[in-house]
């Protein structure tokens, strides 16, 4: 069971797989979606044992599980989650677990599942759905479209979200990616042993040479454009400029991609302890150049 929040794709325009199937599993989100929401109007709040709250009779145990990041078992109505993981990753992996349980307590969408897809597709199917729901458990929609309404796109309003949500920045990231209609790239940037790096930045005070790249991007529906992990981020551009200050920077500047093209775009660089959070508002009809 991969409980990684990475495997969200829930872009709409994300590996077009022939029509008929998309339109199942966009269906199928959609359903799962509905299922998570009507969960969480029952629910006292969102913090560990509120989530709980709707799941009669489940219990919850936390404990050491390798590689595992948790289970559900509905035999002894027992969910597992990794207590060795960091907090953050646990809370989604709990939300992801409970979207099992509510899965299997859906026989409608369950047999539609069963009849579309089978083996380890199907498999893969339900993780996605899981992961769906334990986006829309953890960031409900009236959350999303408030903090784009108050701080706009921006990397201001991606770090909000991970902190209000209590989620990962990446799981942030593909949430709001999904509901920003303007044509915005969003990443997360932070330092990396800069070892592996052929070309690697003189090193830090610590002796441990450091540089700044892309860890996590994601762009909104119709944007085609990203930005790879490992991407480095140039010394005078604006992310690495609101690191080394500690100060949100707003100005028209660039997207640095890998491959040296820079493509204009309105940066909003929102520093959050180690890391920055970025939004790149691209121009409406970028140029193929
Ligand atoms: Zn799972």
């Amino acid at each position: 069971m991969s409980d990684v929040p990475a495997d969200l794709p829930t872009r709409p325009d994300a590996a077009p797989e022939g029509a008929a199937p998309a339109d199942l599993l966009a269906g199928a989100k959609g359903r799962m979606k509905e299922l998570a929401v009507r969960y969480a109007r029952t629910l006292p709040g969102l913090d560990t044992h509120g989530l709980m709250h709707g799941l009669d009779g489940v219990q919850l145990t936390f404990m050491p599980m390798g590689d595992r990041d948790g289970a559900f078992d509905p035999e002894h109505n027992v969910i597992l989650i990794n207590s060795r993981v960091r907090p953050e990753r646990q809370r989604f992996t709990l939300a992801h677990e409970i979207s099992h349980a509510l899965l299997l307590g859906d026989d409608d969408l369950l047999s539609d599942l069963h009849d579309s897809f089978e083996g380890d597709r199907l498999e893969q199917v339900i993780e996605t759905l899981c992961n769906v729901g334990a986006a829309a458990l953890l960031m409900p929609e009236e959350l999303l479209s408030d903090l784009l309404a108050r701080f706009g796109p921006t990397g201001r309003a991606l770090g909000e979200l991970a902190r209000r949500a209590d989620v990962s920045a990446s799981t942030a990231l593909y949430a709001l990616a999904e509901r920003t209609p303007a044509p915005v790239l969003y990443a997360v940037c932070a330092l990396t042993r800069a070892d592996d790096e052929p070309h690697a930045a003189p090193a830090s005070p610590a002796g441990t040479p450091k540089i700044l790249t892309v860890r996590v991007a994601g762009g909104a529906p119709g944007v085609k454009y990203s930005l790879r992990p490992g991407t480095p981020i140039p010394d005078d551009h604006p992310v690495a400029v609101a690191l080394d200050t500690r100060l949100p920077i707003s100005q028209a500047s660039y997207v640095p991609f890998r491959s040296g093209r820079r493509m204009p775009a309105q940066v909003d660089a929102f520093p959050d302890r180690q890391r920055v959070l970025v939004s790149f508002l691209l121009p409406d009809r970028p140029g193929p150049t």
